[in-house]
């Protein structure tokens, strides 16, 4: 497949700090990708140096194989949809969408913008001002206006972020719709896992301006290359240094056969709607968590309990 955006060994330096370290990535034509890391790890440096943003203190972007390092962000064929919106307040959210276009000289803005506004459903608020539309909505808007220009590239960086939480899932339903409508390749910078992996084709993981993992969601869930990459992609068990998730984690009051098991004391179970966390503390004093259904947990608080999993539940590293 052929690749819209190569990044070659990029870093980015900053006075007494490396923010961005020596990060190499591949993205195909039309697929929904996501860098996905703690606060601090360098994502939104990344994408600033890919939207032209920053320079790259070294190493190489590259659009459709081409290197982009010293065009300005106008002069690539990339949009970004910014975690603040960025619309501009004195235009109505039509005006904000067809400016792009009207820049460009487009001929046939008029009916483009139109088109946008309808793809995010917002074709009734073509005349407010931003400051009489919601948050979810003036979101819309800016996304309209990055789409409406229909780039090689879309970098969206933590473009939900300002929204509660139930708009928040419905919203992320409708980016991956509108990509795959669109067919434009997007790339989404967050820090929230539930998001990059369920909107993700693939998803890179980045830790101390690195990318520790580069892969579908599947494989880094299931087979996460670091301890950072496990921990950070959900809940994680260590018994020794072998590592196992939560709904792996099996709880019983008697002494499991076959099983590989470690002992413990309930300190508390916590009810969390369609599933119920147990926490123990293990003998050696380290805490774990077995994710149970509501069915399975007939546990008290203070009751000392067995620990166990499948072998083939393990995960493992250096
Ligand atoms: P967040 O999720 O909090 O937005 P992030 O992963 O996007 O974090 P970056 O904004 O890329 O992280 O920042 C990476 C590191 O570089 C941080 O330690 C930050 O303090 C530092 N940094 C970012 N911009 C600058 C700057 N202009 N000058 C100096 N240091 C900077």
């Amino acid at each position: 497949m052929e690749a819209v955006l190569e990044l070659c060994g990029v870093a980015k330096d900053y006075p007494g700090h490396r923010a961005v370290d020596s990060v190499s990535l591949r993205l195909e034509r039309g697929g929904f990708y996501s860098l996905l890391g703690p606060s601090g790890c360098g994502k939104t440096t990344t994408l600033r140096m890919i939207g032209g943003f920053e320079t790259p203190t070294s190493g190489e972007v590259r659009l459709n194989g081409v290197n982009v390092n010293a065009l300005r962000p106008w002069q690539r064929d990339v949009s970004t949809v910014f975690q603040n919106y960025a619309l501009f307040p004195h235009l109505t959210a039509l005006r904000n969408v067809e400016f792009g276009l009207r820049e460009r000289r487009a001929p046939d803005y008029a009916a483009r913008a139109l088109r946008a506004l309808e793809l995010v459903q917002l074709t009734a608020k073509r005349d407010s001002l931003p400051a009489q539309l919601s948050g979810g909505e003036k979101q819309r808007v800016a996304l309209a206006r990055s789409l409406v220009l229909e780039p090689q590239l879309l970098l969206l960086d933590e473009p939900l972020a300002a929204l509660d939480p139930r708009l928040r899932k419905q919203m992320r339903a409708e980016l991956k719709a509108m990509q795959r409508q669109t067919g434009i390749t997007f790339l989404f910078v967050t820090h929230d896992q539930e998001e990059a992996l369920s909107l993700s084709d693939k998803l890179a993981v980045m830790n101390r301006g690195r990318i520790e993992q580069f892969g579908s969601p599947e494989e880094v869930y299931l087979r996460p290359a670091t301890a950072f990459v496990a921990g950070f992609l959900g809940g994680m068990n260590w018994f020794g240094n072998t590592g196992v998730r939560p709904e792996s984690t099996r709880v019983t009051q008697t002494v499991p056969q076959g099983a590989r098991a470690r002992q413990g004391t309930v300190e508390s179970i916590l009810f969390l709607g369609n599933y119920v966390h147990l926490n123990a503390r293990l003998e050696d004093g380290k805490r774990a968590v077995a994710e149970l259904t509501r069915d399975q947990s007939r546990f008290a608080e203070g009751e000392t309990v067995w620990l166990h999993w499948q072998p083939a539940d393990e995960l493992h590293f250096k």
